[in-house]
């Protein structure tokens, strides 16, 4: 690594930051190059403290679960924030509030409403990344989404300050969310209602019913493409023909058109450009400009 891509740490973090990670194990894809800078911290107030020290032209990426990113095969230049397994605070508030760090994973936060006895949580159960991530993306499923339960949200700033932000300081839309800029999500509070008769078996038929229809357990990004109003980005792809179209290890799936699947061995390029062919015949043959969901970052190869 050259020494442009390795900055001046404080010393407590020289040792704990670690340098050139494969993201390809860091995402759901399974596919990226390196980030040259990867750091866990122990809790909020740590990550307060590294972002502080670090200096001010590094730059960051937040990471959750990487299930909705596709990183490049060149990788990450500057510095990776990995908040799961870090900030995993979740705890009940009061009859119907709660308390969610970024780090924690929606299906917990959906296995744990239904022990409190509080819903409508159970769509949490198949977004297969963090609450960061989903307040990032406004995730969503079953017709319900995450900023819908948001009240208000804490973030941290580059300079490691932290601020509580309400709803009203952000725009959100259907998996886009505009706040200020320069700002992370360390934790939210959520509120539901009291639903004491939702049980586990909810749970379970909502992630059944998934699994007939999507190609869970496949290497995978979830929907590749948002659904362009009024239309559903799976059926426009289908009808383009393009179900199985494959380049190198990656191929539209032949169970759900809008899932781009890595067969085991394909790259981050392999997967772009499929989705770059997808935009392209479905261009040509419907006249719809798909728009990707999922976020594509960092250098070529
Ligand atoms: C099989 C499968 C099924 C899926 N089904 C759904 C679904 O039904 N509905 C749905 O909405 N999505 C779905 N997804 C996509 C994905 O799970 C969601 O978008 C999820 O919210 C991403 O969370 P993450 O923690 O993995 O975020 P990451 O992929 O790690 O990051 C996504 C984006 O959020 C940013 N980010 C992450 N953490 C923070 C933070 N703390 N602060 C600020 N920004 C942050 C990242 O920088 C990046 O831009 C699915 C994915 C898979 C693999």
């Amino acid at each position: 690594m050259s020494a442009q891509r390795s900055p001046e740490l404080a010393p407590e973090f020289a040792a704990r930051v670690l340098h050139d990670v494969s993201m390809a194990k860091h995402t759901s894809w399974h596919v990226g190059g390196p980030a040259d800078l990867f750091f866990t911290p122990r809790d909020v107030m740590d990550l307060a403290s590294f972002l502080r020290q670090l200096p001010a032209e590094v730059p960051l990426l937040w990471l959750g679960l990487g299930s909705n990113l596709l990183v490049r095969d060149g990788g990450i230049r500057g510095a990776v924030i990995s908040t799961h397994g870090a900030l995993g605070v979740l705890a009940r508030l009061s009859a119907t509030r709660i308390q969610v760090e970024a780090g924690v994973p929606c299906a917990r936060i959906a296995r744990q409403c239904v022990k409190w006895g509080l819903g409508p949580a159970e769509f949490f159960a198949g977004i297969p990344g963090t609450l960061g991530g989903a307040l990032a993306m406004n995730a969503g499923a079953w017709g319900d989404e995450t900023w819908r339960h948001v009240v208000e949200v804490d973030v941290l700033d580059r300079r490691g300050a932290r601020h509580t932000r309400s709803v009203a300081d952000y725009e959100i839309g259907y998996r886009t969310v505009k706040g200020p800029d320069n700002e992370w999500f360390i934790g939210a509070r959520l509120e539901f209602e009291r639903t004491p008769e939702v049980n586990t078996d909810a749970i379970r038929e909502l992630l059944d019913k998934r699994k007939q229809t999507q190609p869970i357990g496949e290497w995978s990004c979830g929907s590749v493409f948002t659904n362009p109003p009024g239309r559903h980005a799976a059926r426009l792809i289908e009808s383009a023909g393009l179900k199985g179209f494959r380049i190198g290890d990656a191929s539209v799936s032949e169970k759900h058109a809008n899932f781009i699947i890595n067969h085991g061995a394909a790259s981050a390029a392999d997967i772009e450009a499929v989705i770059l062919h997808v935009q392209q015949a479905v261009k040509k043959s419907q006249g719809v400009t798909l728009t990707t969901e999922v976020r594509i970052v960092g250098d070529p190869a």
